[in-house]
């Protein structure tokens, strides 16, 4: 791993859903050319198989740039659907009555199949069911432990495994289903780098992922039911790292409570210091066109300012006509907002208080003192990533190169903000610290002759979480001379 990298200015990541528009190798290369940092594989759709291909095309990547890449795989979740109608499609009118029951029979205009034992114990009078995106409406009349008798409030075209919201109770779901169970020992033996559940309720249903991640693999909590908004504190304290998911969020609650959730989880994750997406939509016009909207832009664009860890593309880079175009346009849009001279201050609108440890009081401290000094770059050496998470935690204005010994961990952080991993063989002593952070400063582009960097590290090195040295150091260019190991 030799070959001279630029690391992207660009602070904020973008994270790209493959799919089928865009899963060769070519494909795979060009998002990441266009500006994609990061690969979101989905496993609702498509079967495992398919997805091996893909991931070796992510990692075959990573080998020819010398830079490792990130791989995130999302899970479906106990997504809920009706059953299948006689005609394929039957006609709800509103104002009629409308039974969902057990029985294994094709549905009509009077009643369907749901095939989730849990929800007709769970489910109150005068609770909503959303249909196909929310575009339905039915309220519960009465129920019983067969049948649940509604009234449809909004009407409309209901077809065959439409997807089902019930945001008014919490349901005794489990929060994995047995696809989920295998799609996560696929996606862990496939070597991911987070994985992602759906629908989380609750922050026990974390810990049953974590259980069966067993460290493998990082953890992103997806936020889209109401009922992990309710406990979003400590959900988010229960993960690696959190989603907005816009598309069920907006289904469960009016598409009106989105925005005002989106700045408290994005809020509450940067203060809790856990990565955050804002997904889904982002630039949904680009899925048919080469152009977004003026209203899409600003979107994206006001992720940005909120201080968003990554930016998400879903049918756009999967399945639609433009997802180079895509990419390109969400890169652009993040590179002008963070040109702008008002996004640092913007960016320090959400306030994340250091806890009272070395690790923050250093993390904090290094971000000072880059404004001061006017350094080029913070240097980070880290084993399990966390000193990383806190320096990012404070998004310090200039560009943070994390070294590594743990490729695992090089490519965990590929969604943090502003983080430059590079995976290389850890030092043994404070100067041959100093002197590596020096030419992998160099050598990333990162800093030039005469620059000053801020390096932090643990000391004794190779002990976990021991952070406690902030050292200053000018670069003088010639760090790089006589030098002939091959260090990352
Ligand atoms: P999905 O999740 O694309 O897997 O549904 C994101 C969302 O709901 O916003
Ligand atoms: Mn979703």
């Amino acid at each position: 791993m030799t070959a001279t990298i630029h690391p992207r200015s660009r602070k904020v990541r973008v994270l790209a859903t493959l799919g089928p528009a865009s899963s060769t190798p070519e494909m795979i290369a060009k998002l990441f050319a266009a500006g994609a940092d990061a690969f979101r594989v989905n496993m609702s759709h498509g079967d495992q198989a398919s997805k091996i291909p893909v991931i070796e095309a992510i990692r075959g990547l990573e080998k020819s740039l010398g830079r490792p890449t990130t791989i995130l795989a999302d899970l479906q979740g106990p997504k809920l659907r009706v059953g299948r109608f006689a005609e394929g499609k039957v006609m709800l009118e509103t104002g009629s009555v409308f039974t969902l029951d057990r029985d294994d029979i094709e549905g009509d205009a009077t009643r369907v199949q749901l095939p989730h034992r849990e929800i007709f114990a769970a489910i109150e009078p005068g609770a909503r069911l959303l249909l196909d995106d929310g575009k339905l409406v039915l309220h519960v009349i009465e129920h019983d432990a067969d049948r649940i008798v509604t009234r449809v409030t909004v009407g409309g075209a209901l077809s065959n495994s439409k997807g089902l919201n019930v945001p008014d109770v919490v349901l005794p779901l489990a929060a994995l289903t047995p696809k989920d169970i295998s799609d996560m020992a696929f996606a862990l033996e496939q070597g991911v780098d987070w994985v992602a559940m759906s629908f989380v309720q609750r922050p026990e249903d974390l810990a049953e992922g974590r259980k069966l991640i067993g460290g493998r693999a990082a953890l992103l909590a997806k936020i889209e039911k109401p009922s992990a908004v309710a406990r979003l504190e400590e959900i988010v304290e229960g993960c690696d790292g959190v989603m907005v998911a816009r598309g069920d969020l907006g289904v469960e609650l009016p598409p009106e409570a989105v925005p005002p959730l989106q700045k408290r989880i994005v809020e509450t994750a940067r203060r809790l210091g856990r990565p955050v997406v804002v997904a889904t939509q982002m630039l949904e016009s680009m899925i048919t066109s080469p152009s977004p909207t003026r209203a899409e832009v600003s979107d994206v664009a006001t992720a940005v300012y909120d201080g968003a860890d990554a930016i998400m593309l879903s049918a756009e880079s999967a399945a639609g006509a433009w997802p180079i175009e895509s990419v390109a346009m969400m890169n652009s849009i993040a590179t002008s907002v963070e040109l702008d001279p008002a996004h640092g201050d913007r960016v320090h609108f959400t306030i994340t208080k250091p806890d009272p440890t070395t690790a923050d009081a250093l993390a904090e401290a290094a971000k000072g003192i880059a404004r001061t000094v006017s350094a080029k770059a913070i240097i980070c050496f880290t084993a399990s990533g966390s000193t990383a998470r806190r320096i990012a935690r404070e998004r310090p204005s200039v560009p943070m190169l994390v070294l590594t010994p743990e490729i695992s961990t090089a490519r965990k952080l590929g969604l943090l903000w502003g983080v430059h991993a590079v995976h290389t063989r850890d030092v043994d002593s404070f100067e041959d610290m100093v002197a590596k952070a020096k030419r992998m400063a160099l050598r990333h582009n990162i800093a030039a002759a005469g620059d000053r960097v801020i390096i932090c590290a643990g000391v004794p090195f190779k002990t976990p979480g021991s952070t406690n040295v902030l050292h200053v150091v000018s670069l003088t260019g010639d760090e790089l001379k006589g030098y002939r190991g091959n260090e990352g």
